[in-house]
C-alpha cells in the first residue's frame, strides 16, 4: 500500500489525499502550528463565554467521554474561566475501571455538577449488531449518543452553550482549521461524521422487528428538532479551534494538576501510547483490529503519526513499531462475539466483505495483543467465564 512519506498513514485512510510533502492530514496539522492566529480565537472565546455568563442554570453544557480531552477541557474551563458547566457523560457501557476512578476524581476535585446517562444495555447490543452487520462499526451507539445526548440534555435544562473539547480536524479531513465556520456539531456536520449516514429513525427501521424494541428506545440517538434548538439560542463550539491543542502538554497537566492517571490501550504498548489515547474504552482493541483487517493500520500507526508530524519519533522506528505492533488479535474479542452472540468465523467474513483495497488481510495469523490487566473486569454475559 502506499504511505504518506511523513507520517505513515496509508491511502486506505479516511479522507487522505497525498501530496508533494506528504498528505492532507499532515498539512492541516502544519497549517495549524504555523498560520492560525491564536491570540484572536482566544479573544473570541472570551466573547463567546462572556455572551453566555451567568443568563442560565449553567454557563455551559461539557460534554464528557471520560478520556484526557474532555477532562483537560473541563479543567481549562474551571481554571481559566471560572465557568460553572452541567457535564453529562453519555456511558457507553465500556467504561475501565481507571477511567471511572479518573473521572470520580475529576468531578469532585473540580467541584461540578454531572449527569450520567446509561442507555439500555439491550438495546446497545442491537445497536451494535446492526452497525456492525451494515458497516462492520459496532460504535453508533456511542458515536451518536455521546454527541446527540449531551445536545438534548441542552434542550431540557436550557443551557443553550455546548463546549466541546478536541476539533475533529486533528484527525480526519473533514473539517479544516482554516474554515470560517467555527460551530462544531449541526445536524448536517452530525450525520456525517458521526452516524455513519445511519440516522436515529433509518436505525430503528432495521431493528424493529429483530428484538422487542420501542421507538422511544432510540431517543438518546436522536439529533434534536433544529428549531427547538434554535428557540433557545443554541450554540456549540470545540475549544481546540480557539487554543492550540496539544494533547501531550494537556495530558501532563492533567496527570499534575488534577492526579488523572495513564491508562493502557489493548494493542499498544505503554511506552509508544505515553500519553492514554484511547484508553477510556475496553472495546477499542477490538475497533482498532477491525480497522486494521480493513484498513491495514492500527491504533500503533495512528499513534505514531501524530508522534512524526510532531518530530518526536524517527520514521524508521515508527515504522517498525507499526508491523511489530499493529494487527495482533486482541483479547476483547472474545467479549464482542459473546455480546455478539456470533462466531469468529462470522466476524471474519462480515469484516472480509468490507475490506477497502488495496488492502489485503490475513485472519489467520491468531497472533494475540497483550492482555491488559484489567481484563478479568470487564463485563461478561456469561458469569461463569469470569
Ligand atoms: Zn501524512
Amino acid at each position: 500500500m502506499k504511505k504518506c512519506k511523513s507520517c505513515l498513514l496509508p491511502e486506505t485512510y479516511e479522507t487522505i489525499e497525498f501530496n508533494k510533502n506528504g498528505c492532507n492530514i499532515c498539512e492541516g496539522a502544519s497549517f495549524k502550528n504555523k498560520s492560525i492566529d491564536w491570540e484572536k480565537r482566544k479573544k473570541e472565546l472570551d466573547k463567546l463565554i462572556d455572551k453566555y455568563r451567568g443568563k442560565y442554570s449553567y454557563d455551559c453544557i461539557v460534554p464528557f467521554s471520560g478520556g484526557k480531552d474532555s477532562t483537560f477541557t473541563l479543567y481549562y474551563l474551571i481554571k481559566n474561566y471560572g465557568i460553572k458547566p452541567l457535564v453529562v457523560r453519555f456511558n457507553h457501557g465500556f467504561m475501565r475501571k481507571i477511567v471511572r476512578e479518573n473521572n470520580e476524581n475529576t468531578f469532585k476535585k473540580l467541584g461540578v455538577d454531572v449527569i450520567d446517562f446509561t442507555p439500555n444495555w439491550n438495546v446497545v447490543k442491537l445497536l451494535m449488531k446492526e452497525s456492525f452487520d451494515r458497516k462492520t462499526d459496532f460504535c453508533w451507539h456511542c458515536h451518536t449518543g455521546i454527541f446527540s445526548y449531551p445536545i438534548r440534555t441542552a434542550l431540557i435544562h436550557k443551557v443553550p452553550l455546548i463546549l466541546w473539547g478536541e476539533t475533529q480536524s486533528e484527525i480526519t479531513a473533514y473539517y479544516q482549521y482554516e474554515d470560517e465556520e467555527i460551530e462544531f456539531e449541526d445536524e448536517k456536520k452530525f450525520n456525517m461524521m458521526r452516524t455513519l449516514g445511519i440516522t436515529a429513525d433509518d436505525m430503528y427501521e432495521m431493528i424493529k422487528n429483530k428484538d422487542k424494541i420501542d421507538k422511544r428506545d432510540l431517543i438518546p440517538y436522536t439529533f434534536p428538532n433544529v428549531q427547538e434548538l434554535k428557540g433557545i439560542n443554541y450554540h456549540s463550539a470545540a475549544l481546540g479551534n480557539y487554543i492550540p491543542w496539544d494533547y501531550k502538554k494537556n495530558t501532563q497537566l492533567i496527570v499534575k494538576e488534577l492526579g488523572w492517571k495513564v491508562g493502557e490501550t489493548e494493542g499498544v504498548p505503554k511506552d509508544i501510547n505515553i500519553y492514554g489515547e484511547k484508553t477510556e474504552c475496553f472495546m477499542q482493541g477490538t475497533r482498532d483490529y477491525i480497522k486494521y483487517l480493513k484498513r491495514g493500520y492500527g491504533r500503533t500507526a495512528q499513534i505514531n503519526a501524530f508522534s512524526l508530524r510532531k518530530g518526536e519519533k524517527s520514521f524508521d522506528k515508527s515504522n517498525e513499531e507499526n508491523n511489530i505492533y499493529d494487527g495482533k488479535k486482541p483479547h476483547s474479542l472474545e467479549l464482542f462475539l459473546e455480546y455478539m452472540g456470533m462466531s469468529e468465523d462470522e466476524f471474519n467474513k462480515t469484516v472480509l466483505g468490507m475490506v477497502i483495497p488495496p488492502n489485503d488481510p490475513s485472519f489467520n495469523k491468531n497472533e494475540f495483543s497483550k492482555k491488559l490487566n484489567d481484563f478479568e473486569e470487564w463485563y461478561r454475559e456469561d458469569n461463569r467465564k469470569k
